[in-house]
């Protein structure tokens, strides 16, 4: 039996817990909670060293991200001293470990973030709740996979203020049932629950609708944050994030590159540029450094050793890279005449004008004057012929640009 201090002293905390929760929700922020450290580097191949991760948990911290699924230290010592190299370095997000609904991970979890302090830790725990992991992975049926969530809640609560709980699979549980997890969790001290389309299978309307059942069917779903986390199988990742906050999601839960399990996670760079566009819509203020956003995608890629796809938006080589006449003409006059946004927004270098087959006159004027080369218009017309008469896929760099010059010249 807790005395009555210990009472008193618990009751303070909730009632500190209840109203830093309030904050958030009332301000409207979309949360970003990074998850390219655990959910990405699980992916086949993307393998990153503790060092590592600490250089990209210092990008995400200057970049703005609220929290970082720092590891799974039950699952491996590799992330426990990842974990255990953020103490006291990583400051301002909070740090949250992996655990399945068990003590003995939950323990893990504390010892890897020993040190941090109490309100900039957490635990994110996780139990498959769906028929398929219900009765194939777990063997158990609804009434202890309920225990099995209160139980743990409970048993983090002793040594953690901030407590995700996430019903893997939630896309395809019941949704009765799901809303009968989430409600018990709350009430045994969850302060964020998560909705995880696990298999990536939803759509933005599913999505919408489920967030909204959760919303009518949770009454005390104001006393924790809700946080989504959506793959992309169907390459709706971010589709359906958006389509959650907008229907009132505090958290997401994201990627850089967008690169995890299968075919990956919801990119941040591509929510945040979103939220960036469309405030008008959404109405969702957010954290998050736009300029840090393509030095993270290249960071992420080098580090990761996973390649960006050359149109990939915001990181990918093509995205400020042309080749078209008409395009190059319009950029040269205004960039935006054929930019959704600029470089400098995200923080990438300037607009590339790559000399090809597909180049006009403008180009090569523009492109000769740059290296110092005479443009008068024969010249110009001469190079442009020489340029289309290349074979495909040739791209004209300034050193053949000088060699075709010069081969005018003599
Ligand atoms: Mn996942």
């Amino acid at each position: 039996m807790a005395g009555p201090l210990q009472q008193l002293h618990s009751h303070i905390r909730n009632t500190i817990r209840d109203a830093v929760i309030r904050h958030h929700k009332r301000s409207g922020v979309v949360l970003f909670s990074d998850t390219t450290l655990r959910d990405g580097e699980q992916m086949p191949g993307a393998t990153l060293e503790p060092h590592e991760k600490l250089q990209i948990a210092k990008a995400l911290e200057a970049a703005g991200v609220h929290s970082l699924d720092a590891g799974f230290p039950a699952s491996s010592e590799s992330d426990v001293a990842a974990i255990r190299s953020m103490i006291g370095v990583i400051r301002k997000p909070v740090l949250t470990a992996l655990c399945r609904t068990v003590n003995s991970d939950i323990d893990a979890a504390q010892r890897a973030l020993d040190g941090n302090p109490v309100h900039k830790k957490g635990v994110s725990l996780f139990c498959g709740t769906s028929p398929l992991h219900r009765t194939e992975k777990l063997q158990k049926n609804k009434t202890e996979i309920i225990r099995t969530i209160t139980d743990a809640i409970q048993y983090a609560s002793n040594n953690f203020r901030i407590i995700a709980f996430s019903p893997e699979d939630a896309s395809r549980t019941e949704r009765d049932f799901l809303c009968e997890c989430y409600r018990e969790a709350i009430d045994a001290g969850a302060t964020t629950v998560g909705f995880p389309d696990t298999v990536g299978v939803l759509t933005p309307e599913k999505t919408a609708d489920f967030i909204k059942t959760i919303q009518d069917n949770v009454p005390n779903l104001n006393k924790a944050l809700l946080a989504v986390h959506f793959h992309n199988d169907l390459g709706l990742a971010v589709a359906n994030t958006l389509a959650a906050i907008q229907q009132g999601a505090n958290v997401v839960q994201s990627t850089v590159n967008g690169i995890g399990e299968r075919a990956g996670n919801a990119s941040m760079e591509e929510i945040v540029m979103a939220l960036s566009l469309h405030g008008d819509q959404y109405k969702r203020s957010f954290r998050i450094d736009t300029t840090k956003l393509a030095p993270l995608c290249h960071l992420v890629a080098e580090l990761t050793g996973v390649a960006i796809s050359r149109m990939k938006p915001i990181g990918g080589q093509n995205i400020f890279a042309t080749e078209a006449g008409i395009h190059q003409d319009g950029l040269l006059k205004n960039p935006d005449t054929y930019l959704p946004f600029r470089p400098e927004v995200v923080g990438s270098s300037g607009i590339q004008f790559v000399l090809g087959r597909h180049s006009g006159r403008k180009a090569v004027a523009h492109r000769l004057s740059a290296i110092g080369l005479s443009s008068d218009e024969d010249r110009v017309n001469a190079i442009v012929a020489l340029i289309k008469s290349q074979p495909k896929g040739t791209v004209v760099d300034d050193a053949m640009l000088k060699h075709l010059h010069e081969g005018l010249s003599s």
